[in-house]
């Protein structure tokens, strides 16, 4: 063989082994069956069991890869019945947590959710089944850097992440239909009122020590509270002040 077929038949072999790398990862991707099992118990014995009956939220749950939003150390404990470690003291909330939330928005499809607490970008990834754009806002910018690899990895292109203080909200593309705060204000944000829209509703836990998750309704007159759950997040740490 003289030196161009050499060089022709390594190049044939090197891009032989590179698309079969990438199709095995696809494969592995679509195919992975032993993880889905556990996603579709999750789904039965903590979302189902315990009361969600909104077929959407049920769905998006089965459908939303949990394992791929959490560390390689705790992806065998991805479909547990709670939250985890995302590193820098944060953790992804627990799953039946994630779907009573966005049960409560009570989401159609056509609305625009906002938020706040990205973390690792699971609800995030959740909410995108169930609305048709979702703006989340956080404050780490190691955790906002890699939650919107993760989604845009992943397909979720209907999600905008930014790294922003969320007591601040967005007010570039207010007004909401929904916002969802994952992380735990002492007291309800007036800013992001400011920023729902009439009817729109806002499900956020607050408290210091003890916790409430509240749904509030946006209406002419101001604002319906329900208070929901008892519950516990991590504290929503105030932004840093601008000049
Ligand atoms: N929704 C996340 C859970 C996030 S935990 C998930 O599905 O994984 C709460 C997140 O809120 C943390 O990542 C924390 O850094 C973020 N956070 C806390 N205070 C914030 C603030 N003022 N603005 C934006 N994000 C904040």
């Amino acid at each position: 063989m003289g030196i161009q077929g050499f060089i022709r038949t390594s190049l044939f072999v090197s891009i032989a082994f590179l698309g079969l790398g990438a199709w095995c990862k696809a494969w592995v991707l679509a195919h992975d069956s032993p993880m889905l099992e556990e996603r579709l118990r999750m789904v039965r014995e903590q979302v189902q069991a315990r009361g969600i009956k909104d077929p959407r939220v049920i769905q998006a749950m089965g459908s939303v890869p949990r394992h791929r939003f959490v560390p390689d150390r705790e992806v065998s404990r991805a479909y547990q019945d709670s939250p985890l470690p995302i590193g820098y003291g944060q953790t992804i909330s627990q799953p039946f947590i994630v779907a009573y939330m966005c049960e409560a928005l009570e989401l159609k499809g056509h609305e625009k959710v906002l938020e706040i607490g990205t973390g690792s970008g699971y609800h995030a990834a959740v909410l995108s089944l169930l609305a048709k754009e979702v703006y989340t806002l956080e404050i780490l910018e190691p955790l906002a850097e890699a939650a919107k690899n993760r989604l845009k990895e992943l397909g979720y292109r209907n999600v905008k992440v930014f790294c922003k203080d969320g007591y601040k909200g967005l007010p570039d593309e207010a007004p909401f239909d929904g916002i969802v705060v994952t992380a735990a204000p002492p007291e309800i944000p007036q800013e992001l009122m400011k920023q729902l829209k009439i009817g729109g509703r806002m499900v956020l836990p607050v408290g210091k020590g003890e916790q409430e998750l509240l749904r509030i309704t946006r209406t002419d007159q101001g604002a319906k509270v329900e208070r929901l759950l008892p519950v516990r997040f991590v504290p929503m740490v105030p932004g840093k002040r601008e000049p």
